[in-house]
């Protein structure tokens, strides 16, 4: 098994990940010698803004783009949140947003309260998406105006790991003459991403979801776009993000956009093939059972597989009884459950139940055959 915990699979890598051993021994020097803050004007100081340097090239590095396009944030949230609010500040006599059905609260709940918080009248237009969850283009080609302030569509989707065409929205916005944003948190680490081929003027990621640990993002912003910090303060991160810099996470996430960046391709397809092996294990054993999704281009660690007659809050539940930890597709509150928005979006029938399997190059085929084999029995709860 992969954990230094016995006897336990971790399968729900899209909510966090293990933090890998690499970013840990980056990280731990930023603890204990070197301490300083990176504004400092000593040696100890130097050290610090030397590591924040050097991580910054390696984030950039990850997304082909140039180390001063990137701002440190403590989360995907704050990086979504801090683009969004940027780019409508920079538009003020523009109304309208556009995002999609299914993305992230971090965004989805911004986009909606936006009416409150800004003294009303926004106009925000939701996508829909198909049941495969796919975007329409010429719906969102016509649904961009001169009143278009911001486009905000999501790279990945979290439940189901379907991708968007990010390169392409933005390029249909650009000739728009519109911002982008893209909520990447989910593609970060897993797929390429390059800013010199797609015209997005932000990005958002964060550290916990590719093996830094909980609490650094980071937010792309093309040199060309406009930005209002949305922390002011300190001149930290060039003015554009007040705040001491994290320095020892910041040197974590560094590492792992390096190490992200040196292994992609090897690293997606050992993970596809895991997978792909559980899809196809899972899919012979449930019968009835298919992939949300399942007809799209997908992030190759994501199975959200729904299967029918149960309840994907129970099954979580009684896979948390075998030590294998896994998400549902459903909140439920006072045994009423309500199916994700995402869901709900794709028009996935009530009957079934959804279970999100999310692999990391940290699982094995042995966990993988291991879950098809046990879970016809998880699911008869014997
Ligand atoms: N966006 C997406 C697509 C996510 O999956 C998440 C986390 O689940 C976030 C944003 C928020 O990231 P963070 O937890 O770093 O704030």
């Amino acid at each position: 098994m992969t954990t230094a915990e016995d006897n336990l699979i971790y399968m729900d890598n899209n909510a966090t990940t293990r933090v890998a051993p690499e970013a840990v021994d980056a990280m731990l020097p930023y603890f204990s010698g070197n301490y300083g803050n990176p504004s400092s004007a000593h040696f100890l100081g130097a050290r610090a803004a030397r590591g924040v340097f050097e991580a910054r090239e390696r984030t950039a590095s990850l997304l082909n783009c140039s180390p001063e396009e990137i701002i440190y944030t403590s989360c995907g949230t704050e990086s979504d949140v801090s683009a969004i609010l940027s780019a409508l500040k920079s538009c003020p006599d523009r109304r309208h947003l556009i995002t999609s059905a299914v993305e992230h609260p971090a965004v989805k709940n911004l986009c909606e309260s936006l009416s409150e918080i800004s003294g009303g009248n926004y106009r925000v237009t939701s996508l829909d998406v198909d049941r495969e969850g796919r975007i329409d283009l010429r719906e969102f080609e016509e649904s961009l105006s001169e009143d278009t302030a911001l486009v905000s569509i999501m790279w990945a989707n979290n439940e189901t790991g379907v991708i968007f065409p990010v390169p392409e929205l933005a390029r249909i916005a650009r000739e728009h003459n519109v911002l982008f944003h893209t909520d990447a948190v989910q593609a970060a680490g897993k797929i390429p991403l390059d800013m010199k081929e797609t015209p997005v003027d932000f990005l958002s990621l964060s550290g916990h979801k590719f093996h830094a640990p909980k609490g650094v993002g980071a937010l792309y912003v093309r040199k060309e776009a406009p930005f209002h910090p949305f922390l002011t303060g300190g001149g930290q991160e060039k003015g554009r993000r007040a705040g001491t810099e994290n320095t020892a996470y910041i040197a974590g996430l560094g590492r792992v956009c390096a190490l992200a960046a040196d292994h992609l391709l090897e690293s997606a397809a050992r993970v596809r093939h895991l997978r792909d092996r559980l899809e196809k294990g899972l899919l012979e054993v449930l019968p009835g059972s298919a992939i949300n999704g399942g007809g799209s281009e997908r992030l190759p660690n994501t199975c959200s597989i729904r299967i029918p007659g149960t309840r994907g809050d129970e099954l979580v539940s009684r896979l948390n009884d075998y030590r294998i930890c896994a998400s549902a597709g459903a909140a439920c509150k006072a045994g009423i459950c309500k199916m994700s928005p995402v869901l709900e979006a794709m028009d996935i029938p009530a009957d079934y139940g959804t279970v999100r399997l999310s692999l990391s190059i940290y699982n094995t085929e042995a966990e993988v055959d291991h879950l098809v084999k046990i879970f016809p029995e998880i699911i008869r709860g014997d």
